[in-house]
């Protein structure tokens, strides 16, 4: 059995929920009520507390600043017809959590304290959650180093915290995708399988470069030869190329995906044949252009699905068929949808029912 963990709650005295625009909810900038806080110190993680959402103060010396000891989680929580809440593979993001948290010397964060903290603080702010199809609330959870420190060594302090913000649909345009073979996210040895927040700030500039370029989004290909696909942005790359499912393998630096382990469940009872391999760049500028790549994706808590519109590598760009006729990530969406909603059975237990 599970203990129920000893939470202190401040309640805000003044709820922002009123004057909250619910259909302008502009992504992760609207912030619920409150916020969880706690504090590890001399080897445990104390003072758990949900407070009203606000900001902290902190030394200008934290390590967190200084080294990137730092990383984050991304899951949701819906609203089902019935008034239900529920939280979407949360046992999933607990682990990789920690698996962050070992990869940057940081502590381990137990399963039942993460999950309770995020289901306590949703519960709170429950009325928070939109209720409106495709609607959700985001939830990030993350940890930093706080040791007052300027020599470089693991912090023997730090903060995990959530927040939450209420999340509309999300608008999924069709992207035009270029395949990056000159910059890197991740290398063999690194910490691209981290949600490690150096991770993102690296891919901000060869993002700004593809976008001078006219391109919405970067397919990262392997650091050595640029031959191999890794990730989609911040999304994980998969594709069905003569009429399978296929995907990087989550190694070093792929970043092990909860909406890519999703779809390949799915896939795999579908019947479908699944692949989880080194994907060449060639391969899938050869299917695009033969016909054969009937539908690629990136997977991801934030869209589910972001379809791939065009591809492009080298100067080389083919349009692959219109998102509406892809049988495959149509079906996976729909599918995924029914269950985070509460409308259709969850026979694999993927929703934690806050209540
Ligand atoms: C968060 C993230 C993903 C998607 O993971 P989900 O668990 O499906 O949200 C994929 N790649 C990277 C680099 C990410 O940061």
């Amino acid at each position: 059995m599970t203990e129920t963990l000893e939470i202190k709650i401040t309640k805000t005295s003044n709820s922002r929920l009123a004057q909250t625009d619910f259909e302008n909810l502009p992504f992760g900038q609207i912030f619920t009520d409150h916020m969880f806080v706690a504090d590890y110190a001399d080897g445990e993680w104390k003072n758990l507390e949900i407070i009203p959402y606000g900001d902290i103060l902190v030394s200008p010396a934290i390590s967190s600043l200084h080294y990137g000891q730092s990383f984050f989680e991304g899951l949701k929580a819906y609203r089902h017809a019935d008034g239900k809440i529920s939280i979407f593979r949360p046992d999933k993001n607990a682990a990789r959590f920690n698996k962050s948290a070992d990869r940057l010397c940081m502590p381990a964060l137990p399963e039942e304290t993460f999950i309770q903290s995020i289901a306590a603080l949703v519960d709170i702010d429950r009325d928070w959650i939109p209720s409106k199809p495709g609607y959700s609330l985001y939830l990030r959870p993350y940890m930093f180093a706080t040791d007052r420190y300027l020599g470089v060594a693991p912090s023997k302090s730090y903060k995990y915290m959530v927040l939450a913000c209420p999340v509309g649909a999300y608008f999924s345009k069709t992207l035009r995708v270029k395949i990056e073979d000159h910059y890197t996210r991740a290398a063999e040895g690194g910490m691209g399988y981290a949600k490690s927040s150096g991770n993102y700030g690296v891919s901000m500039y060869p993002a700004r470069k593809a976008a001078e370029e006219g391109f919405d989004q970067l397919i990262w290909t392997d650091a050595k030869e640029h031959k191999y696909i890794e990730e989609m942005g911040a999304a994980n790359a998969m594709f069905v190329l003569d009429g399978k499912l296929i995907t990087p393998i989550a190694g070093d630096t792929i970043l092990d995906g909860v909406t890519r382990n999703t779809v390949i469940t799915l896939a795999k009872e579908w019947g479908y044949p699944v692949e989880e391999r080194k994907v060449s760049v060639e391969e899938i500028m050869e299917g695009a252009k033969n016909g054969k790549l009937t539908d690629a994706f990136g997977a991801g808590t934030a869209a589910t699905i972001a379809s791939v519109g065009s591809i492009s590598h080298n100067g080389e760009e083919y349009t692959l068929i219109d998102p509406k006729d892809r049988e495959f990530s149509q079906r996976v969406l729909k599918t995924i949808d029914a269950i985070r909603y509460g409308n259709a059975p969850d026979t694999h237990g993927w929703n934690y029912i806050v209540g």
